[in-house]
């Protein structure tokens, strides 16, 4: 098979491997850009199965990346929606104490919004009961989060995938990157390209194709499965905004919160328990058993040091593999809710967390990393939806300082 040539290959037509393939365009109107992705479409991974939350920002660590990326994510993410047409629910978010100890946190995660920069206002009794008379709190109190949104994953990838190829960005679907050589790519049907620069944009397989390119050794991914239910038209139960449970920051567990979807459909979760497989969204017929074992001593080895809570997270979410535990999460948010309300969903996602064997814990924020001709992104979990037209800047930059 001949060889051809690009300026940029792009591995992953994911929603950060399009949003950085638009950029350069824009950026370099002339060069050859081409986006490899293994699927026949957009979006069969976590770009099209998520909740499509255009979150906030308030959580994270002020000064990291996340931080510093989703609220303006979020802006131009909106804009993306009303430019295209696209259906988006501007509903806010509210954060509801589970327990009374977690009054206390809501305070912090209300200081924590001021740093980043995030409108949130706590609420009493009265208003809460006004706003969404299905929750309920367990001071009374709530923090009201009035920029949070809900968008359309699918519809805003494939829109993405479109509107590069319209701009002149080959993207190339059922083409999976094998092997790499320095300043080439085989592809699995043997074709060869050679590239002026690669971005590796590959999600699930991120860290596997960095190792290809002799790069981020130390990380190694780890997933985590998110499982929704859904919930039945039956139970009656309707929603004005998200609602989440104040999160314990130091674990940062989000619960299992019901969203509801341009469609109107609500759906609750997703889970985060350790899953064994790079695609492992059903069975284990994609389990491969190395790295199974690779990815169970890694898991081993965070519950030995239960660094960051590591242990009691673990739990938590592993029970939320059982129905009756997830009922139980979801019922501290909607007292209504009877386990006969939830409803098996297609959707599962998986979040690409990357495990670094130097430190034996998980990466927080979003992480670039650099080799000859080449850019990794690591670490892409949530809120990567939300954030990915600045990050894609942010990716074009660090291509741009290398050059
Ligand atoms: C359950 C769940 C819920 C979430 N909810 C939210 C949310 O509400 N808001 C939010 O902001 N974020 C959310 N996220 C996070 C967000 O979905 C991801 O961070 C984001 O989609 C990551 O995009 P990506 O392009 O890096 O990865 P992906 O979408 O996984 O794209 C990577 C692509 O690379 C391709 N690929 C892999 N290997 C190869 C190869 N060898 N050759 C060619 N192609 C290859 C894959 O097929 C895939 O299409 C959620 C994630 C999950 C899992």
């Amino acid at each position: 098979m001949p060889d051809s040539s690009v300026d940029f290959l792009l591995i992953g037509a994911g929603i950060v491997g399009l949003a950085v393939a638009r950029e350069l365009k824009h950026r370099h109107p002339a060069a050859r850009i081409l986006v490899l992705e293994k699927e026949a479409e957009a979006g069969r991974h976590s770009s099209g199965r998520n909740s499509g939350v255009l979150h906030s920002g308030l959580y994270y660590a002020p000064g990291s990346l996340k931080a510093r990326l989703c609220r303006q994510g979020a802006l131009e993410m909106a804009a993306y929606h009303d430019e295209n047409g696209l259906p988006l629910n501007r509903c806010g978010k509210l954060l509801v104490p589970t327990t009374p100890e977690f009054a206390a946190q809501m305070e912090t995660i209300a200081q924590r919004a001021r740093e980043n920069g995030v409108r949130a206002e706590r609420i009493d009794a009265q208003t809460l009961a006004e706003m969404e008379p299905e929750t309920r709190s367990a001071t009374g109190e709530a923090l009201w989060v009035p920029e949070t949104a809900v968008g359309s994953p699918v519809e805003v990838i494939r829109t993405l995938a479109r509107e590069v190829a319209d701009k002149g960005v080959e993207v190339r679907f059922g083409a999976a990157l094998a092997q790499v050589e320095p300043g080439r790519a085989i592809l699995e049907n043997g074709e060869s390209i050679t590239f002026g620069c690669a971005v590796n944009a590959a999600g699930l397989h991120a860290d596997r194709i960095a190792h290809q390119f002799n790069a981020a050794r130390r990380y190694a991914l780890l997933p985590f499965k998110g499982l929704y239910w859904k919930l039945s038209p039956a139970a009656g139960i309707r929603l004005n905004h998200l609602i989440y449970p104040v999160p314990d920051l130091r674990i940062l567990y989000l619960g299992v919160p019901p969203t509801t979807a341009t469609d109107g459909a609500i759906s609750l979760g997703p889970t985060a328990g350790p899953a064994f497989g790079r695609e492992q969204y059903r069975g284990l017929a994609s389990v491969r058993l190395p790295e199974a074992l690779r990815m169970l001593r890694d898991v081993g080895r965070m519950f030995l040091r239960n660094q960051d809570g590591f242990r009691q997270q673990a739990g938590q979410e592993a029970r939320h593999y059982f129905k009756c535990w997830f009922f139980k999460a979801a019922a501290e948010l909607l007292p209504r809710l009877r386990p006969e309300h939830l409803m098996p969903a297609t959707k599962t996602g998986l979040h690409p967390r990357m495990f670094d064997r130097e430190t034996g814990s998980l990466l927080k924020d979003f992480h670039l990393e650099k080799s000859q001709n080449a850019l990794h992104i690591l670490g892409v979990t949530s809120p990567a939806w939300t954030s990915a037209f600045p990050l894609a800047r942010h990716i074009c930059d660090a291509i741009e300082a290398d050059a």
